[in-house]
């Protein structure tokens, strides 16, 4: 019975490995940072990681979950709505509508389960829902499972989303659903128009923060602070697995009836387990580092803008961005696969994005910038990025 089906799989797979795509782990075996080292026995400066803020092995974190793990243990065995709430989960809910200046919050296993379990319970099909043609996919999943009518806008083209918005306007309520920062390029997007158009066309907003909670505006607070639109927003969306701590754990926060309804019925909050103990206790810690110092912020801010600053001295192409994220542009899939691994070799360890995860024609390097990486470890990419691409002829 097997035996078709597997050489069905095998065929699938040689056509990824034949069109390049096919996608291998590197294995690291140290924890988590600026620098790492893989199981090569390589140690390499880690550029394409969402630590944000260098929180991923940070010492007090480490310290507050090794705390809970005595007064709460490990795992909790439940869902939330059984027997999977602890008081720690309970502070931690507060804690980020608190740091959002939203009403309630909802923890989940993931952002990815946050999107996904978020609009089925809220829509029906007489509504609309507009997402960012750039979505993340986790949107696109859970607007697939929402009987809502979509509408989709052209990337950050507040023009396109108000002919959207026109032509969603007999519908009986209209969500406008964007992430807060487009993950290839880095571009933030406009919520100050977009605000104005939804309230030109009475429509709701949801922002996804999970590349810009921690990272964008002056103290962290994401897209909102930047645009100084803190409670103008319906919903926002997140993770606790990239800036904040990069474990494992997502949220909705927002309005308070939302979220009292996506309680009751938003499907992976029912149905998947509680996120453990120790999580939210790290959580906690780090809602508390960040409401008592903006020491981290500032050094990735500080960090952001050196390291492209330097980039665009030596002449390459740089994605205007606004956030962590600097798109080298390469334009072409093979020689941003070739730069990258060159780079490795010169102890820089970044990735190459190319066709489709990137249009065609756009193929880039992404660079993530952190607050763990010191002066030192901007300077050697820096040279990296300049030697190799001397070689290769992108710079002069
Ligand atoms: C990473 C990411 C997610 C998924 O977050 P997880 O908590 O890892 O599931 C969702 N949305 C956006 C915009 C992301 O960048």
């Amino acid at each position: 019975m097997y035996s078709n089906y597997q050489n069905h799989l095998i065929r699938i797979i040689d056509e990824i490995k034949e069109t390049g795509l096919y996608k291998n782990e590197r294995v690291i075996v140290s924890p988590q940072g600026a620098e790492i080292e893989l199981n090569t026995g390589q140690k390499v400066l880690n550029f394409c990681a969402n630590n944000y803020l260098g929180l991923s092995n940070n010492e007090s974190l480490i310290e507050a979950v090794k705390a809970s793990l005595d007064d709460h243990g490990y795992g909790m065995s439940s869902v939330r709505f059984i027997c999977g709430t602890t008081d720690l989960h309970k502070e931690l809910e507060r804690k980020i509508a608190e740091f959002f200046g939203t009403e309630d919050t909802l923890l989940y296993a993931a952002c990815f389960d946050a999107n996904g379990g978020v609009f089925e319970p809220l829509l029906g099909e007489e509504d609309a829902i507009i997402s960012d043609s750039l979505n993340h996919a986790s949107i696109i999943d859970g607007v697939r499972l929402c009987k809502a009518q979509r509408f989709r806008y052209e990337n950050a083209d507040v023009a396109d989303l108000e002919k959207q918005l026109q032509l969603a306007h007999s519908n009986r309520f209209r969500l406008i659903v964007t992430d807060g920062v487009f993950s290839m390029d880095g571009n933030v997007a406009p919520l100050d128009r977009i605000v104005e158009l939804a309230e030109k066309y009475d429509a709701m907003v949801m922002v996804d923060e999970s590349h810009s909670a921690g990272v964008v505006g002056k103290t962290g607070r994401g897209v909102t602070e930047l645009f100084n639109i803190k409670g103008r927003i319906e919903i926002i969306t997140g993770t606790l697995g990239k800036a904040f701590g990069g474990a494992i754990g997502g949220f909705t926060t927002g309005r308070k009836e939302i979220i009292e309804i996506l309680r009751q019925r938003s499907r992976p909050y029912l149905f998947s387990n509680s996120i453990p103990p120790m999580v939210a206790a790290a959580g906690i810690r780090i809602i508390n580092m960040m409401t008592e110092t903006n020491v981290l912020q500032d050094k990735l801010h500080f960090n952001a803008n050196y390291f492209i600053t330097c980039m665009k001295k030596l002449g390459f192409d740089i994605k205007p961005t606004k956030s962590a994220i600097c798109a080298v542009m390469l334009y072409e899939a093979r020689l941003s696969q070739d730069f990258a691994s060159r780079l490795l070799k010169e102890g820089v360890y970044v990735v190459g994005f190319y066709f489709p995860v990137v249009p065609k024609g756009q193929a880039r390097i992404r660079v993530q910038l952190s607050a763990a990486h010191e002066r030192e470890h901007l300077d050697k990419a820096v040279n990296a990025f300049e030697k190799i691409g001397r070689e290769l002829g992108v710079i002069k």
